[in-house]
């Protein structure tokens, strides 16, 4: 029972200043906010709950809320955060109402932030999430790229980024993987969830999040 003893364990953030509540098992311990690789938190807290000792309830119910807890820490992050809010905003202006979107538009806003940073232009990006849709047999929610992510705020985003630069029309390869990764964390999780005592699955290495390699 050390993994549960581990799991209701609570740290303060070491970052110099912040008096927020560690995540569980970050390490070292760090908010929401300062999390630098949400992707690596998440996949190791699968890891560590895959370790024999939990009831299976227990764990699909602490993987599940790890799940939730995941892509909230996602739009923490400025840049996935300005687009989650125009969405947000777009659906209801009223900004003291909470409520929580299905996987798919965290994914497009997560999409998004990578492109931003990639310095993808719109028109690529939107092909890459579209392909992307279509190899998954997803093709019913390949426009949810254009329904959640605004051409004009995306290339003004972008242009705060990267000035002037025309930018990428064709995704590099560390982009698409950037991308496949989130889409793996963020949408294929949840539906191993669902499926009867999946809990052994194999996790790729990710790659850091804070040092995105550049093509
Ligand atoms: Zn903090």
């Amino acid at each position: 029972m050390e993994i549960i003893n581990r799991l209701s364990e609570k740290h303060n953030c070491q970052v110099k200043g912040c008096s927020g509540l560690a995540l569980s098992l970050s390490e070292p311990p760090r908010c929401s906010l300062h999390i630098e690789n949400p992707d690596a938190w998440f996949e190791q807290y699968v890891e560590v709950l895959s370790q024999p000792g939990i009831p299976e309830i227990g764990r699909k119910f602490s993987l599940s809320v790890a799940h939730d807890l995941y892509r909230t820490v996602l739009i923490q992050n400025p840049i996935r955060k300005e687009f989650y809010q125009a969405f947000k905003k777009r659906v209801d202006p009223r900004s003291d109402v909470n409520f929580s979107f299905e996987d798919i538009i965290y994914f497009a806003v997560a999409a998004a932030a990578s492109g931003v940073i990639g310095n993808l232009v719109y028109d690529g990006l939107k092909t890459l999430f579209h392909s992307l849709m279509s190899r998954r047999q997803k093709k019913e929610l390949e426009e949810t790229f254009e329904y959640v992510v605004i051409k004009e705020h995306y290339e003004e985003q972008r242009r705060l980024q990267h000035g002037e630069d025309m930018g990428i029309i064709d995704a590099p390869p560390e982009i698409i993987a950037e991308i496949e990764l989130k889409y793996e964390l963020i949408i294929e999780y949840r539906q191993s969830l669902h499926q009867s005592s999946r809990h052994n699955t194999t996790h790729k290495p990710t790659q850091s999040e804070s040092s995105p390699k550049k093509g």
